[in-house]
């Protein structure tokens, strides 16, 4: 389980200002004050929508504004109320006030919503005030947005064979993640974003070799962040670099997948063949896929791009088909 945060500031509209208006004609010496009142500033509400997956979007729009009311005008006429502005998060984000860190609201399922900011109220005209009011300013507010994420895809792989490399070019080509710990001690999370309204959570398992379920090198701490993932990226270095064989790599790993638990290997899995840019790795494809038999290899750099995107919505039609058979 991993947490995707973000911060933003949002600001409610503004209350119009009451209008100031003394009607006169020549039946009436003193005049009468006709001044309607000022429209209501616009709410922000915040609300659980389906199709939000992420708070990734927040990363690149971090204020959010309600219209303001209209003021009053003369004749008794009211202004315009201004619009609320709807904020759409995940269902399951919880909604924080960034000074005190108290929990305004929890958005747990689809249409769940409420005001975190209220507009302002719109002043009263002089028809119905001695004075005329000015309209009260909008709430405003910096809110802190947590959403607990479980990984859709694990990336596995002995070490060096670009799982760190492959994780930060998809989440900042198309960017990207928040900060989350990006050391060989943690699995690191990234959001991808395949294409528009499609995004995939993606882990980064450091740390697995031989003995890994034993607890060896880091072990099997991070084995029990990938049984919750829907698909596995086996990631296999093919220019075997560090003179390693790339496919007893690949068997090693499955094996020790296996060792750990059962359900594990039965976990649909891409194999990606990585370092393709480098000399000598299309002879090594060759020689992989030959042992290989019926089972599809996308040949990658993470390096250079070549290939992740064939990767990357393959993995998310797997992941989507998936998603929507445990719905049904
Ligand atoms: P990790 O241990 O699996 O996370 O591997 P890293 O991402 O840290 O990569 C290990 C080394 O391989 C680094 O020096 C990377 O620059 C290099 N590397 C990773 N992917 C590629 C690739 O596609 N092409 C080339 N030429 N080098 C790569
Ligand atoms: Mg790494």
């Amino acid at each position: 389980m991993f947490v995707d945060e973000a911060k933003i500031y949002v600001n409610a509209g503004d209350g119009g200002d009451g209008c100031n208006s003394i009607y006169r004609d020549r039946y009436h010496r003193y005049g009468r004050p006709d001044g309607g009142d000022g429209g209501k500033g616009g709410d922000i509400v915040f609300e659980a929508d389906l199709n939000i997956h992420t708070l990734l979007d927040f990363q690149y729009r971090q204020h959010f504004k309600a219209d303001s009311g209209n003021h009053g005008s003369s004749n008794h006429k009211n202004g315009r109320s201004g619009e609320d502005r709807h904020v759409k998060v995940p269902p399951g984000t919880i909604i924080k006030d960034a000074q005190s860190g108290l929990v305004l609201r929890e958005l747990l399922h689809v249409g769940d919503h409420v005001i975190i900011a209220k507009g302002g109220e719109g002043g009263k005209g002089n028809s119905r005030h001695r004075v005329a009011e000015a309209g009260a300013l909008g709430e405003e507010k910096t809110v802190v947005l947590e959403l607990k994420l479980i990984a859709d895809a694990g990336i596995v792989g002995y070490p060096n064979a670009g799982k760190s490399t492959l994780i930060s070019t998809i989440s900042s080509a198309r960017p990207k993640i928040a900060g989350y710990p990006f050391t060989t001690t943690a699995p690191v999370l990234g959001v991808v974003k395949v294409h528009e309204g499609a995004s995939l959570v993606v882990a980064e398992i450091p740390g697995l070799i031989e003995g890994a379920h034993q607890g060896k090198g880091l072990g099997d701490r991070f084995l029990r962040h990938i049984e919750r993932t829907k698909v596995l990226i086996h990631l296999v270095d093919i220019a075997g670099c560090d003179c390693r064989d790339p496919y007893k790599d690949y068997v090693k790993l499955n094996k020790e997948l296996k060792l750990y638990s059962k359900e594990l290997i039965t976990k649909p899995q891409f194999v990606a063949l990585n370092k393709t840019d480098i000399e000598g790795a299309k002879e090594n494809i060759r020689k992989f896929r030959k042992h290989l038999k019926g089972v599809k290899a996308f040949p990658i750099s993470a390096v250079t791009g070549e290939g992740v995107r064939e990767l990357l919505s393959a993995v998310y039609k797997k992941v989507a088909s998936i998603k929507k058979h445990e719905q049904a």
